[in-house]
């Protein structure tokens, strides 16, 4: 495409150029060791690079193949690289989804400037990954399987020749999708306890974010340094880190994931369904979290079924208000929702000597499972779904 004039290209997903594999690979099947092993890709991915001087050039879909980068490359040196996760969902009526794509595209582009990145039109992202899937979607995610999904990775690193401290002047955005093993499937079940996640609090010698920092946005550098405590939670039986933050040891998020519980306030009596807020930047703003909120906001106001009304919070809490609530009775329910995890109850949270049990065997995570029930129908188009605004659909797919 290169550049009109002296202005640097956009990205432009219209333009696309699209190579087809002429060795497909094998679709793994569910719960095969390949797809557990989240390194199975599909047959195709997409690339687009980007210089200083010319801006985004044509994006490629091309069959899948490693990525060859100089090992001066600013990302390997200075982390300048972002991502996101996200998945495609073949529905119950035979069509592909997207979920709010463009809340991805927005977060990528925020945390590409966050990381000295370029930045683009975020709602280019979304018709990439339909070029993408209109390829591969047929093939990988078969109608015939519907309540299918697989995960996407939209990446962008420096990957330019220059060793020096600066910011990059050349980059490469790239699209991979991996079949990926169902998150419900993946909660270990002891007989006798409740199914939910575990998750240890972080003690005060490791921070994931901190004011001024880029906890809020999706950067490699934000996951690699918390891989150390997450791999010593899960040696000790837990699932996730439960990230606390300050001296007063505030809740902020649960590791690749929104941290919510619901409780009664002890001033009100009102029931409350709360999350850290945003406007510290120290937690990622999850599309599922946004999500969980609205619905909230606009279903919840009434009972459902069985479920009193709630009213929306987000705001700072700390682990002793967590600990207080409990002791008192008044926790209903805990869980954490993010795009890998979805929506999956906590059973307990350890911190320091202190267990705090949330869901007994038998119990069920009534607000979780509710509004589990509501994001799903709206993800795969089931019947009765509302907010179908939040549902890109992707059409055109192709036999070849
Ligand atoms: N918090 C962190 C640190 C995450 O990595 C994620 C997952 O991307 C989330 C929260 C949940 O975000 P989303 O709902 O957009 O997947």
């Amino acid at each position: 495409m290169g550049s009109i004039g002296a202005m640097p290209a956009e990205l432009d997903a219209s333009v696309i150029n699209v190579t087809r594999t002429t060795a497909p690979r094998d679709v793994p099947l569910p719960g095969s060791p390949e797809e557990l092993s989240h390194s199975h890709c599909t047959d195709h991915m997409v690339t687009v690079r980007w210089t200083a001087e010319q801006g985004w050039e044509t994006p490629e879909v091309k069959p899948f193949q490693n990525l060859s980068i100089p090992p001066t490359a600013s990302c390997l040196h200075y982390a300048t690289e972002c991502f996101e996760g996200m998945k495609v969902y073949r529905g119950y009526d035979g069509k592909l989804r997207l979920f709010r794509p463009d809340l991805n595209g927005e977060r990528l582009s925020n945390s590409a400037i966050r990381a000295s990145l370029p930045s683009f039109r975020f709602e280019e992202l979304k018709l990439l990954i339909a070029k993408l899937m209109q390829v591969d979607g047929l093939r990988w995610l078969p109608k015939s399987q519907p309540g299918r999904f697989l995960y996407l990775r939209p990446t962008l690193i420096g990957s330019g020749t220059q060793l020096g401290v600066q910011a990059p002047k050349e980059a490469l955005l790239f699209i991979i999708a991996v079949p990926w093993p169902d998150p419900s499937t993946r909660l270990k079940s002891t007989p006798g306890e409740a199914s939910g996640l575990k998750l240890l609090a972080s003690q005060p010698d490791t921070i994931r974010a901190w004011p001024g920092g880029f906890g809020y946005a999706k950067l490699g550098a934000n996951y690699g340094p918390s891989l150390a405590a997450h791999g010593k939670a899960q040696a000790q039986g837990f699932d996730q880190v439960l990230w606390l933050f300050g001296d007063d040891r505030q809740v902020t998020e649960a590791g690749a994931s929104n941290f919510f519980i619901v409780w009664e306030n002890a001033e009100t009596g009102k029931r409350e369904l709360v999350t850290a807020p945003l406007e510290n930047q120290l937690i990622l703003p999850g599309v599922t979290r946004r999500s969980v909120l609205e619905l909230a906001r606009s279903r919840l106001t009434q009972s459902v079924g069985d479920l009193k009304p709630v009213e929306v919070v987000e705001k700072t809490f700390t682990i002793t208000d967590v600990e207080k609530a409990w002791k008192e009775g008044r926790i209903v329910e805990s869980f954490v929702c993010g795009t890998a995890f979805f929506i999956t109850p906590v059973k307990l949270i350890r911190d320091g000597d202190v267990d705090i049990h949330l869901l007994k065997a038998g119990e069920k995570a009534e607000y979780a499972a509710t509004i589990k029930s509501w994001l799903e129908a709206i993800m795969y188009g089931k019947e009765g779904a509302e907010s179908d605004k939040w549902a890109y659909l992707i059409e055109g797919e192709s036999e070849k």
